[in-house]
């Protein structure tokens, strides 16, 4: 196994007091109007860094695509005047090369680019020898491997001050989200890289305002470390993601209203009880595995039996009333029925991995 990589924590290069650590700023800078105005109500809320895209990748030609490099003094004068520090995008040598004349304080590496890695090589490569924070988005479909490549090119050219950035995944499916947040990946990134940093970007996740509220205080009962959320001084005008981004005030009333939670307690009576809960989930485990095998162990006798009678493994009808009839006995015992129907899914595809092992052998499946 290789040794965990070691990155810098989040305090020690981010501005931040409290966690969770909060990046705010319009998704494209307009004017230098516009990103002073809403940097200063931004400024008022103590957000701890400010963002905002000046190389737009949008998905289509003749939108709006950012302001590119004449955007990067008026960076420049906000940051300087009200002393909070600048993150941008970054998509090219170029731009890293432009951002850092104009003092830029971090980089973030968007979702189109994370998922090729050409172009992350190249971006790496021109960050070897430099230090600066880098934050990285995952790539827009959700393979964690690209995700995870991504951090380890960045960090193989020498920067250790890396963050995650969770903005969902696009997906075929209609759902109520712009990009599927699809919590589990990021989880398993944060087992993979335990030292990393996670900060969540509700503002792509949701594509609306409304959503927003409900998104961050998730990220936070999962123990992110930070937030980055799109603020438009007038998000009525704004030339692009006119629809997920909040005026500073409505980000601050957002703010308030999140909880924070303790990551843990010192409290000897709650570690006993959490402990005691524990045990018991142990102990239940064990019996759930025990069925498990038990079940599994008639799966394979079910097909020594057709094996014996010359009847084919999958019967549409049995699995049919399975599938129907499990999600309902749980209902009836409070569990969700979109969840059991999930577990029998995974139960159907091992007990016909298990009967065509039964079929193709001479003696008794044993594994
Ligand atoms: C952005 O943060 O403005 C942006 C373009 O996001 P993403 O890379 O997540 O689409
Ligand atoms: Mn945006």
């Amino acid at each position: 196994m290789n040794p965990p990589l070691t990155f810098t924590p989040l305090n020690a290069w981010a501005n931040y007091d409290t966690k969770p650590l909060i990046i705010a700023g319009p998704c494209s800078a307009e004017s230098e109007e516009q990103l002073m105005q809403t940097c200063l109500g931004l400024k008022q809320l103590k957000v701890d860094m400010f963002r905002a895209g000046i190389w737009k990748p949008r998905t289509r030609p003749n939108s709006f695509e950012g302001y590119g490099s004449t955007a990067l003094p008026w960076l420049k004068t906000v940051r300087d005047e009200l002393q909070v520090p600048f993150a941008v995008e970054v998509a090219t040598p170029q731009h890293i090369d432009e951002a850092l004349k104009y003092g830029v304080d971090a980089l973030w590496l968007g979702a189109r680019t994370t998922v090729n890695p050409f172009n992350v090589q190249e971006i790496a490569d021109a960050l070897r020898g430099i230090d600066i924070p880098v934050m990285i988005k995952n790539p827009v479909n959700p393979d964690i491997a690209l995700w995870i490549g991504a951090i380890e090119r960045i960090y193989n050219a020498g920067i250790t001050k890396i963050a995650a950035i969770h903005r969902g995944f696009s997906t075929f499916q209609k759902t109520k989200y712009r990009n599927v947040p699809m919590w589990q990946i990021a989880i398993e990134l944060k087992t993979h890289f335990p030292a990393i940093p996670l900060i969540c970007d509700p503002s792509h996740i949701c594509g609306q305002r409304d959503l927003l509220q409900e998104v961050s205080q998730k990220a936070l009962d999962l123990n992110y470390d930070g937030l980055i959320i799109e603020s438009h001084i007038n998000p009525e005008v704004a030339l692009s993601d006119a629809e997920q981004q909040l005026t500073p005030v409505a980000l601050g009333e957002m703010l308030d209203k999140l909880t924070i939670r303790l990551t843990r307690s010192n409290n000897a009576e709650f570690i006993n009880h959490l402990e005691e809960l524990r045990s018991k989930i142990d102990h239940l485990d064990r019996e759930l595995l025990e069925i498990l095998a038990a079940r599994m162990l008639l799966v394979e006798q079910v097909g020594e039996y057709k094996k014996e009678n010359n009847v084919t493994i999958f019967q549409i009808d049995r699995w049919d009333e399975i599938f129907r009839s499990r999600p309902e006995w749980g209902k009836k015992m409070h569990l969700n029925k979109d969840f059991i129907a999930e577990i029998y899914k995974l139960i159907h595809v091992e007990s016909i991995r298990k009967q065509t092992e039964v079929m193709q052998n001479n003696t008794t499946a044993t594994s």
